[in-house]
């Protein structure tokens, strides 16, 4: 156990600290958080003008909209849960969040649009699950530098189902992977999907996933609208410049997104090892974006978590979320995810909206209404990510994650949700992230459940 003395007073014209954040987002600020219940003198670098980073939520009224992660994809053995009841944060039950293809009712329509029976769906369930027993093995068999796709089109191959059962499974397995990952099987490492296991529960948040970071960010010497331009570091600790002057401190925790990572805007002096840089290229952010419909009325099947679309008519808009009841609006949430995000991302919100109607129309012919509000979100024009979370290119490794979070020359830390093996991308992957880099810095073990206490 640590004794946690309380923070020093932030002093607002201080310019060197013991550790320096950059960026506010989960991970930075839960490694800010432990830091400064230690005793240090932390610094947060922030380039927006909110904290939070990828959890972002957007508010009218009394309707919280989750622009970045809405879910906790499983609640038992998560450290998260934990915190976010600490902090008093009200969740509501919603587990389809990990493309599941039962679990909770969903109704599924068929090519031509026709609803699927209870038992044809339960038949076609039974097939993802035969399936993905099938995948496992091939993915364990596939040899370095082979894609997803490859290992799924092995799975299918030895399976020898009848043409219309296995594409039936087969688009349903790359909409998983463009749902979970906002990739092409095509792009993804056969690994890329391995810590796809949610254990317990899914939950998202009614008032907003970034009461997190706020919460956690109390206390904590936060300074927005600073954009990290360069880090210039040695054994003896490091400078961070920013166009409102520079910043030293003996250790720097390193947060920021993969896209920003590769996109040159941070610059390293002198550069990052190349076991590193070799880690950082393997992942790649990736195509992934909300769009929100809210109706007048709830025009669609009652009594269902989500709507999918089989076939041809699925290949764009598939899958729809029913989000009514977090907040009594009729309310649809879908993705362009993968191919249909890179297609889509020129078009204009209105363009995007009328095209999801058409799919809608499919399903629902005359009852589908003209949406009150669409919300459509440009994560991948985003200058502070680049996309929404970072996936595996073919040839990277899953220890890759783990291994962009080795100290260098225990100077610069690497954290945030790419820098964790066991369920990176999520919100959980930046928590433990961020505990972890603070842990690595102190050389002590951190009880997690200390980071809500008061600073
Ligand atoms: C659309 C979408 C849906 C998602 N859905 C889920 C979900 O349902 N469940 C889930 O668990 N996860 C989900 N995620 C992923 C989850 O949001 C992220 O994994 C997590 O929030 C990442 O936290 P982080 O601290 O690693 O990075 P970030 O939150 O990105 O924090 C990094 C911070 O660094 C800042 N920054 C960047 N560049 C600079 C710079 N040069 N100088 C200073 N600061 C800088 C950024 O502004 C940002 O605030 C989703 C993400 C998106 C975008």
């Amino acid at each position: 156990m640590t004794d946690f003395a309380s923070a020093p007073t932030a002093d607002p014209a201080a310019t060197t600290f013991d550790t320096i954040v950059v960026g506010a987002g989960v991970s930075g600020l839960t490694a800010a958080r432990f830091l400064a219940q230690s005793g240090q003198r932390v610094l947060v670098l922030e380039a927006r003008d909110r904290t939070g980073g990828r959890t972002f939520t957007e508010r009218s009224g009394d309707v919280a909209t989750d622009r970045g992660a809405s879910w906790i994809h499983g609640i038992d053995d998560n450290p998260l849960t934990a915190i976010v009841n600490a902090f008093g944060m009200r969740t509501a039950e919603f587990t389809v969040g990990s493309y599941q293809p039962t679990g909770r009712p969903i109704a599924y329509y068929s090519p031509t649009g026709e609803r699927l029976s209870d038992d044809a769906v339960a038949q076609f369930a039974d097939d993802v699950r035969t399936f993905d027993a099938h995948l496992a093995t091939a993915v364990q068999a596939s040899t370095l530098g082979s894609s997803y796709e490859q290992a799924m089109d092995a799975a299918l191959s030895a399976l020898g189902w009848n043409p219309d059962r296995a594409e039936r499974v087969r688009e349903f397995v790359l909409h998983r992977s463009e749902e979970q990952y906002g990739v092409h099987a095509g792009l993804l490492d056969a690994h890329g999907l391995d810590d796809d296991t949610v254990e317990g529960d899914e939950v998202v948040f009614p008032d907003g996933y970034d009461e997190l970071a706020s919460n956690l960010a109390q206390g904590l010497d936060v300074r927005l609208e600073h954009v990290v331009t360069g880090i210039r570091w040695s054994k003896q600790g490091a400078t961070v410049s920013t166009a409102q002057g520079d910043f030293t401190a003996d250790r720097v925790v390193v947060t920021v997104p993969i896209g920003v990572l590769k996109s040159g805007d941070l610059t390293f002096e002198p550069a990052l090892p190349e076991w590193l840089t070799h880690a950082i290229d393997g992942f790649e952010m990736n195509n992934f974006e909300k769009v929100f419909l809210r109706f007048p009325t709830r025009f669609w099947d009652e009594s269902v978590y989500a709507i999918r679309q089989q076939g041809e008519a699925g290949k764009w808009w598939h899958s729809w979320y029913d989000l009514t009841d977090l907040h009594g609006v009729p309310t649809l949430l879908t993705f362009a995810a993968g191919p249909s995000a890179i297609e889509a991302r020129e078009w204009s919100d209105e363009q995007i909206s009328s095209s999801v109607l058409d799919a809608l129309r499919g399903l629902y012919g005359e009852r589908v209404e003209h949406p009150d509000q669409v919300l459509v979100t440009r994560w991948q024009d985003d200058p502070y990510s680049y996309g929404s979370y970072a996936y595996m290119r073919p040839g990277s490794t899953p220890d890759d994650h783990d291994l962009m979070a080795t100290p260098v020359e225990n100077v610069l830390h690497f954290a945030g949700e790419a820098t964790w093996t066991d369920d990176p991308a999520t919100v959980t992957a930046a928590l433990r992230s961020g505990h972890r880099a603070a842990e690595n810095i102190l050389g002590v073990a951190l009880p997690f459940d200390a980071l809500t206490a008061a600073l």
